[in-house]
């Protein structure tokens, strides 16, 4: 049989080939999907008695040839007749052009999930089908070179599954690349649940043992009842080998009302490391599909590892469109309860290592609570604040222990913080000696923290422990003895003028002022808060 491809444009190719111009190698994921689907449509009609006899062992072979320049991906599924590939394959899924390119003009945002069998052509100057379904009757050859025009006849091929060949053309000679293919089924099909194999003909040496590329049976698959700490740990390495031991996790298990399955991770993060994004990776029924995970994930939980596997996020639309989707809103808003939800119960049940762990906790639950009013609600039990001698308070609790003394005149209550331990410490040791709890407030989001926290915490205010209106919070005392003489203090007092000359210097030691300062610069609290908004996270 020869004829036409039925679709009403000249040539749809060239189409795809221009608007998945920059993601090419998704043609291996397509089909190799394609292969994980028809085995698996084959295990379930065996299951119901629908395939009779044996089925034997289900892989899919990936195999390059570089003398032919081919790529063949063969499977064992249930094949397909003459009959199905006339309508699966010829009989496009789109009816012409313009309705191909209003569906996937978007489609690059996310992956071109769902573009199928017709990726191949963004590879091959000719793609062959061999298959031989399940069913009766005889194996089946298609050919077609990227134009309309298809071959379609009966052969002997007798394997039951399919072939698909790639003659992969000039301008994708990567593709012929065995460390490039690698990569790439490393990449999207680490996690498929049929063993995936890659050889290279001509390559294989003797008693060498087959090992397949993928772990089909992922942790997240699994019920968490059936797994153990050791279990968790081992995945994180698989996924990122040079990770150090993730704090916790969180496994993910919904199935109404959508569908999602995942482990996240809390990873270690020290200030000084550089914050990494983009660690969740997102999988569709354990294909990957991105690591772009925006607008699925909150924005504040983006700092975490791990996976989530839905089949309710829509691939193959656009980023604006994913962000009013239903299921995505409700995936989003699930997420952030779960992480809610699993800090509250370490904070309760193991307060000791929940404080430990803050050093990177405190990190997310800040930039949670300042974007995110749900979470918020949640975080305000279990945020705690450390403070200078190593101890750690709740807001309510820091509340608790300064009710008499750390209030300002209109009666909030003040919370005295420390940007710099060291460089403050004279300050600090002030404080100590008048019974006020200054807490560290040194990390990278701390200044965005206090700022957003003053607004939605009533009855709070922040107040630098080196600010001027410190010394408000108490009754005016008698200066205490300093150890310079008046004129070595007029000239120490010269000489913070000259330097700090923002600044308000005074040899008035008030209560606050330590023995060992006779002098005291101080900058006005709503001076230095607007030179620390003006330089972008300096100045703290
Ligand atoms: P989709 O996978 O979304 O249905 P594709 O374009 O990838 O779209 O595939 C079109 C159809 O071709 C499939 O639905 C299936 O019926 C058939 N097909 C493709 N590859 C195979 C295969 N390896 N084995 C059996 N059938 C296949
Ligand atoms: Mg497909």
């Amino acid at each position: 049989q020869k004829g036409q491809i039925r679709v009403q444009t000249e040539n749809i190719f060239p189409i795809i080939k221009k608007f998945l111009y920059s993601d090419h190698e998704i043609f291996l994921r397509e089909l190799v999907s394609n292969a994980v689907d028809a085995s698996q449509k084959l295990k379930t009609l065996s299951s119901i008695g629908e395939a009779k006899g044996e089925i034997g062992e289900l892989r899919i072979d990936v195999v390059l040839d570089t003398k032919e320049k081919t790529l063949s991906i063969i499977d064992r599924g249930v094949g397909m007749t003459g009959e199905e590939v006339d309508k699966y394959i010829n009989q496009v899924a789109f009816s012409g052009a313009e309705e191909f390119v209003n569906k996937y003009k978007d489609a690059s945002i996310i992956g071109h999930f769902g573009l199928g069998f017709y990726s191949a052509f963004m590879v091959s100057d000719k793609v062959d089908i061999h298959s031989k379904s399940f069913k009766e009757g005889s194996g089946v050859f298609w050919s077609c070179d990227g134009s309309p025009e298809y071959e379609l006849y009966e052969t002997d091929y007798n394997d039951r599954g399919t072939k698909i060949v790639l003659h992969i053309n000039e301008e994708s000679k990567e593709f012929l690349e065995a460390a490039r293919i690698k990569a790439i089924l490393e990449r999207f099909c680490k996690f498929l649940p049929v063993a995936i194999y890659f050889s290279e003909v001509g390559e294989k040496k003797e008693g060498e043992e087959e090992k397949p590329i993928n772990n089909t049976n992922p942790i997240w698959i699994k019920k968490p009842s059936e797994l153990a700490k050791e279990d968790y740990e081992k995945f994180y390495r698989e996924l990122y080998p040079f990770g150090e031991t993730p704090l916790f996790w969180i496994h993910l298990n919904v199935d109404y009302p959508f569908n999602l399955t995942g482990v996240l991770y809390f990873p270690k993060i020290k200030q000084s490391y550089e914050i990494q994004k983009d660690k969740i990776q997102l999988y569709c029924n354990q294909v990957f599909v991105t690591d772009e995970v925006k607008d699925i994930v909150p924005e504040f939980l983006m700092l975490l590892h791990g996976v989530i596997d839905s089949p309710d996020i829509p691939l193959n639309v656009s980023r604006s469109y994913l962000q009013g989707d239903p299921n995505v809103k409700k995936i989003n808003a699930h997420i952030t309860k779960k992480v809610a939800d699993k800090l509250e119960e370490i904070f309760r049940n193991e307060r000791s290592s929940f404080e430990e762990k803050w050093e990177s906790l405190g990190l997310f639950v800040k930039y949670g609570m300042m974007t995110d009013d749900k979470f918020l609600e949640k975080a305000n039990k279990f945020l705690v604040m450390e403070d200078t001698e190593g101890k750690f308070h709740t807001l309510e609790e820091y509340k608790t222990a300064t009710e008499a003394s750390q209030k300002n005149k209109e009666g909030k209550h003040i919370i005295l913080y420390s940007t710099n331990p060291v460089q403050q410490d004279a300050y600090i040791q002030a404080c100590k000696q008048k019974g006020y709890i200054v807490v560290k407030m040194e990390t990278l989001v701390d200044a965005a923290f206090i700022n957003t926290m003053e607004m939605k915490w009533e009855n709070v205010s922040f107040v630098r422990v080196d600010a001027d209106i410190v010394d408000n919070l108490i009754d005016k005392q008698e200066g205490n003895e300093t150890v310079l003489s008046k004129e070595e203090t007029e000239q120490l007092k010269e000489l913070f003028n000259i330097n700090f000359a923002d600044l308000h210097v005074t040899t008035e030691v008030k209560g606050l002022s330590p023995e060992s300062a006779p002098v005291i610069a101080t900058r006005p609290e709503f001076m230095r808060r607007m030179k620390d908004m003006a330089g972008v996270g300096g100045g703290m």
